[in-house]
């Protein structure tokens, strides 16, 4: 069997968005189980598309998340350039090749021609005017110097089939392909054309894609065929929606990869999140590694229906990997984004992220779970009632100079949660009073808030013993006023 090569062919223009990086992911995974090459190809060819520092994106996209190519323009490869700006004078010669295998012809009718063509809605469909040029004159407008583009020759009728592996058999009548351009007057191939010769030099087996190439496939075919070049195996990817009604898209703004990262999803989660979009596992196993993925990708198991990016669950995946990290690599992705925090560079670091960790399920969430630390001021004392605990002002005034005092006889070096808890779990048993109650009232009156992370002895610990004695004091002048 040949070895399987398949590529993602991104045009530079803007950062990679998750409908690009799911096909980039689709094509890795199924090379890699198979043993097959993937390849990274540039289609730069619309220049007026073109946005500068985009290829540098891609590169940087795909290394990070670890979607990594075989062949590229970085890295090399023995089927390159892989750059098609750089690939001119290959598509030169396969366009002369095909015009005289009669798959295209040279046109050279002028903008104001073409204009006559347009129907009342705009649309232009072109009329074939050039095909009948004698060989004598298309030579003679050439030396001449006149202006042409390379139009596909289309069956006026018939019928293009194939068989895509997720659509199954697609056909299009070939009278309503239009003969479009293949190469343009400034001598660059549009995709329509490019996409062919390179994939076929390129030794492409398998092409995956977006489903807004399926309808256009059988004019790509009619070029295989005139060729007699062997047609890859297609499989076109459903769309990713928004909702119901709107497909997400790069046009729209919304997110890349990178903005993800920024947001503070683990990168692991992002890329297994987009394997989901369209593919269903086979298991109910839907935490997977990339290795994980390349062990359970099937082409079967990629839906017709669009898929919904579903953030909330996304955020769902991230979660579960910080779940799974030690501390240590918990910290040293969360720092930067503790940096953000108004409680960051006051107290131990690591005590804030081990509150931290466990609650936050992206990094960006990290700041504001330990922001309460900073935000301590005068506060609503209805705050101290809470029924289900048995707490309430009353006794939050009778307990909180009891609580003050226990806590003064804590040596600082024994200032930590688990000496804590134990004085005051002691503390309401002497008293005769639940623990629960105890707990809420101490943890209102050192934070103010109705939820924090962590209970009282937890954020004592971190607000050292000083701290906790000062705000237990002020709590106690709030109810005394
Ligand atoms: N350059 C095309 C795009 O970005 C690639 C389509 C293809 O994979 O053939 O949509």
């Amino acid at each position: 069997m040949k070895k399987v090569r398949t590529r993602f062919a991104p045009s530079p223009t803007g950062y990679l968005h998750i409908g690009g990086l799911r096909t980039a992911l689709y094509g890795f995974l199924y090379s890699k189980m198979n043993g097959g090459d993937f390849i990274l190809r540039i289609e730069d060819t619309d220049t007026a598309r073109y946005v500068d520092g985009s290829v540098q994106i891609i590169y940087d996209t795909m290394r990070d998340s670890g979607i990594m190519y075989d062949e590229g323009p970085d890295v090399g490869g023995d089927f390159g350039p892989y750059t098609q700006s750089e690939r001119k004078s290959i598509y030169t010669e396969y366009a002369k090749k095909l015009v005289e295998l009669g798959g295209a012809y040279y046109c050279f009718c002028t903008p104001e021609r073409i204009e006559t063509l347009k129907d009342d809605a705009g649309n232009m469909r072109y009329d074939k005017h050039c095909l009948k040029l004698s060989k004598d004159e298309i030579e003679r407008r050439i030396a001449n110097g006149e202006p042409y583009v390379i139009r596909q020759n289309v069956p006026e009728s018939g019928v293009g089939s194939y068989h895509d592996l997720v659509y199954g058999e697609i056909s299009v009548d070939y009278k309503d392909i239009e003969d479009g351009i293949l190469i343009k007057s400034d001598g660059m191939p549009t995709y329509n054309f490019a996409n062919v010769i390179d994939d076929h030099l390129m030794g492409i087996t398998h092409v995956i894609r977006g489903i807004e190439y399926l309808s256009s496939t059988p004019k790509y075919n009619l070029m295989y065929d005139a060729y007699g070049w062997e047609r890859p195996v297609y499989i076109h990817l459903p769309p990713i929606m928004k909702d119901a009604q709107h497909k997400l898209s790069k046009r729209n703004g919304d997110a890349s990869y990178e903005d993800f990262v920024k947001k503070g999803y683990v990168k692991e989660s992002i890329v297994n999140y987009i394997a989901l979009l369209g593919w269903s596992p086979k298991g109910n196993q839907e935490k997977m590694s990339l290795n994980e993925l390349i062990e359970n990708f099937s082409l079967e198991g990629i839906g017709k229906s669009p898929a919904i990016f579903d953030e909330t669950k996304m955020k769902w995946l991230s979660g579960e990997y910080i779940k799974e990290m030690t501390y240590e690599q918990f910290k040293e992705l969360a720092l930067p984004f503790l940096k953000n925090s108004k409680s960051y560079g006051i107290y131990d670091e690591d005590k804030l992220l081990s509150l931290a960790k466990g609650r936050v399920q992206i990094f960006s969430e990290i700041a504001e779970k330990v922001d309460f630390l900073e935000e301590f001021g005068e506060f609503d004392l209805e705050l101290f009632e809470n029924q289900k605990q048995k707490a309430s002002k009353e006794l939050a005034v009778e307990l909180l100079p009891k609580i003050k005092d226990a806590l003064r006889a804590i040596p600082d070096a024994d200032w930590d949660n688990s000496n804590l808890f134990t004085v005051l779990v002691d503390l309401s048993s002497k008293l005769e009073i639940k623990k629960q109650a105890l707990l809420w009232i101490m943890r209102i009156a050192i934070t103010g808030k109705q939820a924090t992370a962590g209970g009282a002895t937890e954020v004592a610990d971190i607000l050292g013993k000083q701290k906790t004695i000062e705000r237990i004091d002020y709590s106690i002048s709030l109810l005394a006023k």
